[in-house]
């Protein structure tokens, strides 16, 4: 497992859209691997395979719960309930959050690290992470939805 490079907001590949997995097999369990303790090294709760420079739809999730981290590959959401406002930010944004408006429920189709279909249901923040990594594999930012004059730089504490 390796820690990879994590691509900020100015990287245009984050502005890509990414392809569908094809096969999952242990390389693309590697990649999986590296995201997930990429993703737990800057204590995010979501990585997309493009933030890590891979062009293919594969999210890695965890919520810090008893669940441990969902694998999603290929997700496609089928169906959203409700509204949430909530304070947004991304491993490739560093220090800036901003409100947005994601759906209070997500389902949603993938398959798991051996290629098997599942389905989720998530509400409050695992909605909220599904839609914004599933956003990161079409291109799309957290910064395009953010509620205007909602954007925070946080400074860092030394
Ligand atoms: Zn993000």
């Amino acid at each position: 497992m390796a820690i990879r490079n994590v691509r900020l907001e100015t990287d245009e590949i984050l502005r890509k859209k990414s392809r569908a997995v094809e096969v999952v097999d242990d390389k693309l369990r590697e990649l999986i691997d590296d995201m997930i303790e990429t993703m737990h090294k800057y204590d995010g709760v979501g990585l997309a395979a493009p933030q890590v420079g891979v062009l293919k739809r594969v999210v890695v999730i965890d919520l810090y719960d008893d669940h441990g981290p969902y694998v999603l590959i290929n997700p496609e959401i089928i169906k959203e309930k409700g509204e949430q406002e909530v304070d947004e930010g991304c491993l490739s944004f560093p220090n800036k959050f901003a409100k947005v408006i994601r759906p209070e429920e997500v389902t949603v189709i993938a398959l798991d690290r051996d290629g098997k279909e599942f389905k989720l249901k998530g509400k409050g923040l695992l909605a909220q992470a599904i839609a914004h990594e599933v956003d990161h594999l079409n291109g799309v930012l957290f910064v395009d939805l953010m509620i205007p004059g909602t954007l925070e730089v946080i400074t860092p504490e030394k």
